[in-house]
């Protein structure tokens, strides 16, 4: 295997060397991306389910079709995103021409996680490639039949001259780090996060942050207690709970969760029936260090639904504690199993100060039939995103941006977000070298009338002067 600074050596002189700035180019590898995933589908769902036990259905919804939509959008959309920005002028810039043009960065690290590993790889490369980039890819080595998958076949279907997989855990993607990248794109845990950006502060390289946290999800009293249990269990337990947007506990009053525990349990029983462990649609731990995790999260509070696991299968019941006290671990970090506490709350206020008084989380949700209810908790707190009245729905949304904010991370992507995150914004302004004479205004011998001249000029506003 090629040594990576060869590997980087490489992808940069095709970078210097334009290779990936024609658009042409680049929608010939978002054809091969899009080859890709038509051609080996049956292989990437099985790896999704020798990895996670992950069903088709799942697969197919959140892994493989979310892909292929990025890909079709970028290419329908390639020619437009890539245009050159006009923006408007202000007087003294009338017969010039303004625009953003959108350039690729240059070489960029894409590092990505475990629990969606085909998704969270591929939809940030449609951007970086989109966006007239080379790019490196780092998946995870903890989903290692999707990572076999992916260094494997994927350069087959992309030109290795831009592009590369490089494989490796916390050693090797640490000296990774050390060479220098023109843009990161990192998602997975904020402590790995801050080992990705002081690596990127040595080089000045702008980064990405998709982290994770805690989302905490609102239930109003005035709730069908049914509906809100349907639609929390399936985004709580759907990838076993391996998802960083899924709602992370319930707040709520005492009176609405005897009413939810009930609606839970029969929700959970409709979905996955009596045994989960024998439901083909109810996944397993990623790995032996997240299943002790996990277990070890089962003993705080008391257990209301669930609680029972097998360490043979990786497999933990979908569960729902209660009586949980802030104090407890389920309470000070991310879940990330099937595991839901609800804490009690006595009023809509003390939930909103609930959420403030902890890092801003990466998704918010709110459930009630008051419109006004939601809008109060979307307007007293921040998050990276916020669905009302259901789970993780706005990821559907490609027009939305997806990101978080503080602690759940920086920068946004999904979409025109995507094309917009790795490119470089460059403000360009192309002025004649004539009209010499209004231009000498600005030059000393300064005077108070030349500089009113020009600063109405300069006011942006100015530009639909009469006099032009
Ligand atoms: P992780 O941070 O352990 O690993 C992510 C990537 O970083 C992997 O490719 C891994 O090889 C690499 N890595 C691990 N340790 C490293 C080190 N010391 N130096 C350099 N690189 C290192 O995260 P994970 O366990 O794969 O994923 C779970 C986390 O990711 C959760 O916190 C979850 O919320 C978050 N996540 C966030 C999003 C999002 O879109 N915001 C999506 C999925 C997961």
């Amino acid at each position: 295997m090629e040594p990576p600074e060869d590997t980087l050596r490489r992808l940069r002189e095709a970078f210097r060397a334009g290779r990936t700035r024609p658009a042409e180019f680049r929608a010939a590898q978002l054809e091969g991306l899009g080859r890709f995933l038509r051609d080996n589908k049956q292989l990437l769902q099985d790896a999704l389910a020798q990895d996670l036990r992950k069903s088709a259905f799942e697969a197919e919804l959140s892994e493989i079709s979310i892909s292929q939509g990025e890909v079709k959008l970028a290419l329908r959309n390639l020619r437009a995103w890539m245009k050159d920005e006009k923006v408007p002028k202000n007087l003294a810039t009338q017969l010039d021409s303004a625009f953003i043009r959108k350039e690729p960065f240059g070489l960029v690290l894409i590092i990505a996680p475990w629990n969606y590993p085909l998704n969270l790889t591929l939809v940030p490369l449609v951007g970086a490639l989109a966006a007239g980039n080379c790019v490196v890819l780092k998946p995870s080595e903890i989903s290692k039949h999707m990572e076999k998958v992916l260094a494997e076949l994927l350069p087959r279907y992309l030109d290795q001259s831009c592009f590369a997989v490089v494989l490796g855990g916390p050693q090797e993607t640490g000296q990774l780090l050390e060479n220098k990248f023109d843009y990161i794109f990192f998602t997975g845990s904020p402590r790995v996060g801050k080992i990705v950006m002081a690596a990127a502060a040595k080089h000045l390289t702008p980064v990405t942050l998709e982290l994770g946290g805690k989302n905490p999800c609102y239930v109003h009293d005035d709730c069908n207690p049914q509906t809100v249990a349907n639609r929390v269990a399936w985004f709580r337990y759907f990838n076993a709970g391996q998802t960083c947007v899924a709602p992370d506990y319930v707040l709520c009053s005492p009176e609405m969760q005897e009413r939810l525990l009930p609606a839970l349990q029969d929700a959970i029983t409709r979905f996955y029936g009596d045994d989960p462990r024998c439901s083909p649609d109810f996944g397993r731990i990623i790995s032996e260090k997240h299943f002790q995790r996990l277990q070890g999260l089962l003993g705080c509070g008391r257990v209301a639904v669930g609680g029972q696991s097998d360490a043979r299968e990786r497999y933990i019941a979908p569960t729902v504690l209660v009586d949980v006290q802030e104090t407890e671990l389920v309470m000070q970090e991310e879940i990330f199993g099937p595991i839901l506490p609800i804490v009690n709350v006595r009023s809509l206020d003390e939930a909103i100060d609930f959420i403030n008084q902890r890092e801003k989380p990466l998704a918010l949700y709110a459930f009630s039939n008051s419109s006004q209810v939601v809008k109060r908790v979307l307007a007293g707190t921040s998050s990276g995103g916020f669905c009302g009245n259901d789970g993780f729905m706005h990821l559907s949304v490609n027009s939305l941006p997806f990101g978080g904010v503080g602690a759940s991370g920086m920068g946004r992507y999904h979409g025109k977000f995507s094309f917009d995150t790795f490119s470089h914004h460059r403000a360009c302004l192309l002025r004649p070298l004539g009209l010499e004479k209004i231009y000498a205004l600005r030059y000393p011998p300064y005077s108070p009338r030349n500089l009113r001249l020009l600063l109405t000029a300069m006011d942006v506003r100015s530009c639909s002067c009469t006099l032009l």
